[in-house]
């Protein structure tokens, strides 16, 4: 038998939160730092080597439909892994699903965040119905009496994976139904009916995704005689009988393997108005700012737990002599992995804060850069996983790496809630339409830095030029804003090492799209990753 040498120990346990600077410096910068006994324990729940391996066996063992039972009746049932439940239940447990609404205070969405970044990194299919209860709680509040009845249940912290009425179970998570096979961006083209019956309505008509089917109850549009409207529909009719909602198939998804995303079709499904009828969009909008938010966290978050396996391994595995982490092109290549992973958590805890706070200059944020911070993140994310999974060698290619996972994991953050055009073009939209935008633009980007303010000036010449509004060029402006952004919150925030190395290489006008590893000479890069290094 062979001698095993030069192999790194598991990163296991480890706390996510006590060994992430980056982490732990958003959280108390942002107004959250009362959170942290909470974020350390649930940090530390999560690095166990149990909580890791049910991340792995949820995603090994992908839920089942079950259509009908043994004697034939239709049931309409998706089975899931033991593991995912244990996983959702460690999620309610820390509030993530509701957290900053059952109790509101200053830092609130703060300190969810921090805890969504850390459940993302060992399991990324639950977070899903976590962020869409999250997001309906707004949704929900423009239905009164549906809100009452509801939102104590999504507000318990106790998960319950069974299959039963709402009334019956105490606590309650939400899904979505908003994509129609013709169209998901345009969501105007949605077909499925709304129909008036005993002072509720009865849906028909089909969804082409419809993820974690085993919710409780989804906000779902549908046209109603005033128009696209928004309606709750739970799994359950309100007098105990299975709703008629039929489950066709579930989708065989490039990754997100342990959640469900099923194609469903409605048979007359009991559902109540939410919001206005006729302004389905503007009503359900509401949850997608939310949800595309927590797509920009679960990027950052996934980011992290990619760079936090390759830092651990390149600082165990020995090449040529030498540490990987000792050998000048790996240390390069490292370090700017974590540039990029830092500028992603800075933004994103940057707009979580700005969910906390109800000043002009916050809700602006909140319009113009949650669409600008989901596409570049989940844009930059996939290209981040694939070098650190390079950074493991061959191993990195190995599932048991967890490398595949998070790779395959990554693309779905862009996709869904807005693909990466519709993000673009949402920022044309938001910057046209908030008065002052410029004025908030420059609030942000002013940090007293020559290198900053030169970017910040050519953005918003950009910004008032005659073709601003140009479609085709939204992404190139997208990033020119999302790049200056981060750069000055680097400056503001990070060592000089790392907002210097940020500068020199995103600011440019060709920074952040080409590969990683072309830092240049000067750059402190050991400083860089003494930072980012999470401690085993
Ligand atoms: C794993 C997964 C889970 C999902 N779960 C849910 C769910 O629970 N509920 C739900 O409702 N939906 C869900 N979705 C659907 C998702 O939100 C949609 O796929 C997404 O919004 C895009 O819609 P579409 O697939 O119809 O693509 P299309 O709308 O056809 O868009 C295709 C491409 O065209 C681009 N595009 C569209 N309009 C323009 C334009 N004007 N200019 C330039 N480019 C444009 C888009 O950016 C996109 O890249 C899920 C998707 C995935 C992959």
């Amino acid at each position: 038998m062979f001698e095993v040498v030069n192999q790194p120990p598991p990163l296991e346990p480890y706390n996510l939160f006590a060994s992430d600077a980056v982490l732990r410096a958003a959280v108390e910068r942002e107004g959250a730092s009362w959170a942290d006994r909470e974020l350390g324990v649930l940090g530390g729940k999560l690095g166990e080597p149990d909580t890791v391996a049910l991340g792995f066996a949820a995603n090994r063992n992908p839920p089942q439909l079950k259509s009908f039972d043994r004697f034939g009746h239709r049931v309409d049932e998706v089975e899931f892994h033991p593991a995912w439940h244990a996983m959702l239940a460690i999620a309610c447990e820390a509030g993530l699903h509701s957290s900053p609404w059952a109790k509101p205070q200053k830092g609130a969405h703060v300190a969810r965040a921090a805890g969504t970044y850390m459940l993302t990194q060992i399991e990324s299919g639950v977070y899903c119905p976590v962020a869409m209860t999250y997001g309906s709680v707004p949704t929900l509040k423009q239905a009164p009496e549906v809100a009452a009845e509801w939102l104590p249940r999504l507000f318990a912290r106790r998960y319950d994976p069974r299959f039963a009425p709402a009334s019956e179970k105490g606590s309650a998570l939400i899904g979505m139904g908003m994509t129609e096979n013709q169209g998901g961006s345009d969501l105007r083209s949605n077909v499925t009916r709304a129909e008036p019956a005993n002072g509720a309505f009865r849906l028909y008509g089909h969804k082409w995704f419809m993820s974690a089917p085993m919710c409780d109850a989804f906000l779902v549009l549908a046209q109603s005689a005033k128009g696209l409207s928004c309606f709750l529909m739970p799994r359950w009719t309100p007098d105990g009988a299975r709703n008629a909602v039929r489950i066709n198939r579930l989708k065989d998804k490039l990754g997100n393997k342990s959640n469900a995303s099923s194609e469903v079709e409605f048979e007359g499904a009991f559902a109540q108005l939410i919001g206005e009828e006729g302004r389905g969009i503007p009503t359900i909008i509401e949850m997608s700012n939310y949800t595309r938010l927590d797509c920009a966290i679960g990027s950052s978050g996934l980011m992290r737990a990619a760079l936090a396996q390759a830092l651990h391994h390149a600082r165990h595995r020995t090449a040529f002599q030498k540490k990987l982490i000792d050998q000048p092109l790996m240390e390069n290549v490292l370090a700017d992995l974590a540039l990029e992973c830092e500028a992603a958590t800075v933004l994103t805890f940057r707009l979580a804060r700005a969910y906390d706070e109800a000043d002009d200059a916050s809700l602006a944020i909140r319009r113009a850069l949650t669409p600008a911070a989901k596409f570049w993140i989940c844009k930059r994310a996939p290209f981040l996983a694939l070098e650190a999974m390079e950074v493991l060698g061959g191993n990195g290619y190995v599932e048991e790496s967890v490398l595949p996972r998070i790779y395959r994991e990554m693309p779905v953050n862009s996709i869904w809630e807005g693909s990466g055009n519709v993000m673009c073009l949402d920022v044309l939209r938001a910057i046209a339409r908030i008065p002052k935008a410029d004025e908030v633009l420059r609030g942000e980007l002013d940090c007293g830095d020559k290198r900053v303010a030169q970017a910040a000036d050519r953005l918003l010449q950009r910004l008032s030029a005659p073709e601003r509004n140009d479609e085709a060029q939204a992404r190139a402006l997208v990033r020119e804003l999302v790049l200056a952004l981060q750069a000055a919150l680097l400056v503001k925030h990070a060592p000089a090492a790392v907002a210097d190395a940020f500068c020199a290489t995103r600011l440019d006008g060709e920074g952040g799209g080409s590969v990683f590893g072309l830092l240049p000479l000067g750059i402190n890069a050991r400083a860089i990753l003494e930072r980012a290094a999470p401690a085993a």
